[in-house]
């Protein structure tokens, strides 16, 4: 490998403005966040519930160093997995209403046990377009053969289907998409596994701890695991700690705990993060009204946004994106709310397609009304400003 490739993919990188530099925190994750010595108003973490410095989970981190060490020390099947490994399991099968779940250091390595230990040569992985990249990634590398289906485009999927040769069949989809905000249709996607002899993966990493009646996610409590043999989850996102699970039948877990190579060949997690997880689990359980003010925030910052004629897209859940299409408007308007005290990152391709670029704003249920106006305020002046702009 010659270094001059490497400057080159830089400098086209930045030419064409999908240059990334991640901000610097200097202070915890919050609603409240100091970047460059300056204090902005956070609306881009996944930290939904605004869990991720409760003081409680600092404590039950705290506490769970002190009796289990800072580190797990080996991997799970060697010698790495403590009793709050054991605990945290529990309690996620529970949540999710299946027989039995298994915990990961993150949801990338998740979603790649998921994937790859069910399909590999032979077999037929099919996902819709806008799956995370885990999803796409462990569906490359497994090796089956890999389609793509347009975005909740279930007869395309079906379409697909219905061309598939033989060997196992993996229909995989986020729940709610990440940088979308909108959800897949569960219903549906039964329906189409049932009727295709499919198995089915949902990702519910943003669904976890803010949908359903008790924070079960999207796929929880309505579907059974014959439904959804495959449910993913992490715990970073609402629960505000850190690491994944899958949860399954018994039999499924069972599988995976002896087969998955992201499980088998990997430190298991400190038991620390999981004593934190499950303090995570105690508060979505004792205080619902948590979700119930992040689902107003949600509301409310719909009404004023479509009411100031801002082009956010059509989402229900506290991933609220405002599409402008070009990467340049994108860093624009990021940086004009950054130095109003607003942090809202642009997203761009690859992350999303080309000509989709937009500002993922996402809201938490720390956020008070007042701060969810100013930001509405404070978009509806960029586009005003915008729109002068292409008058002159
Ligand atoms: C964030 C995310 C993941 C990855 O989870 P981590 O625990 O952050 O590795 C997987 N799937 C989706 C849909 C995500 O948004």
């Amino acid at each position: 490998m010659d270094r001059s490739e490497l400057y080159q993919a830089l400098a086209e990188r930045k030419e064409q403005q999908l240059w990334r530099q991640p901000p610097v925190l200097e202070s915890a994750q919050g609603v409240l966040v100091q970047i460059e010595g300056r204090e902005v108003i956070n609306f881009c973490s996944n930290d939904y519930l605004g869990l991720a410095a409760d003081p409680r989970l600092e404590e039950a981190l705290i506490q769970g160093v002190k009796h289990w060490g800072a580190g797990s020390g080996a991997s799970h099947q060697v010698c790495g997995h403590q009793r709050p490994h054991e605990q945290l399991e529990e309690r996620l099968a529970a949540l999710t209403g299946r027989e039995a779940a298994l915990t990961f250091s993150s949801g990338y390595l998740a979603n790649l046990a998921a994937v790859q230990t069910f399909v590999g040569r032979g077999d037929q992985v099919f996902q819709d377009r806008l799956n995370h990249a885990s999803l796409l990634d462990a569906g490359l590398a497994s090796g089956a053969r890999f389609r793509r289906f347009h975005h909740l485009d279930y007869s395309h999927l079906e379409g697909l289907l219905k061309q598939a040769g033989s060997g196992r069949r993996l229909l995989v989809s986020d729940g709610v998409f990440s940088m979308d905000g909108d959800q897949a249709d569960i219903r549906q996607l039964v329906a189409v596994a049932e009727q295709h002899q499919a198995w089915l993966l949902i990702d519910d990493a943003h669904g976890i701890g803010v949908l359903g009646e008790k924070g079960e996610g999207l796929v929880g409590d309505p579907f059974t695991a014959q439904q959804v043999p495959l449910l993913t989850g992490t715990l970073g996102k609402a629960l505000g700690s850190s690491g994944a699970f899958i949860a399954g039948d018994q039999v499924v877990i069972d599988y995976l705990r002896q087969f998955a190579r992201q499980y088998i060949y990997t430190t298991a997690q400190p038991a620390a993060q999981a004593c934190a997880t499950l303090q995570a689990l105690d508060i979505l359980e004792k205080e619902p009204e948590r979700r119930w003010t992040l689902l107003q925030r949600v509301k409310s910052f719909r009404q004023q946004a479509l009411a100031a004629g801002l082009p956010l897209m059509d989402s229900a859940t506290p991933i609220q994106p405002l599409m402008l299409g070009s990467n340049q408007q994108a860093l624009d308007w990021s940086q004009a709310l950054r130095d109003q005290g607003f942090l809202v990152t642009a997203i761009r391709p690859p992350t999303v397609p080309p000509g989709t670029a937009r500002l993922r704003i996402t809201l938490n249920a720390l956020h008070t009304k007042e701060q969810v106006g100013l930001l509405v305020e404070a978009l509806a002046e960029l586009k005003a400003q915008d729109r002068e702009g292409w008058n002159a």
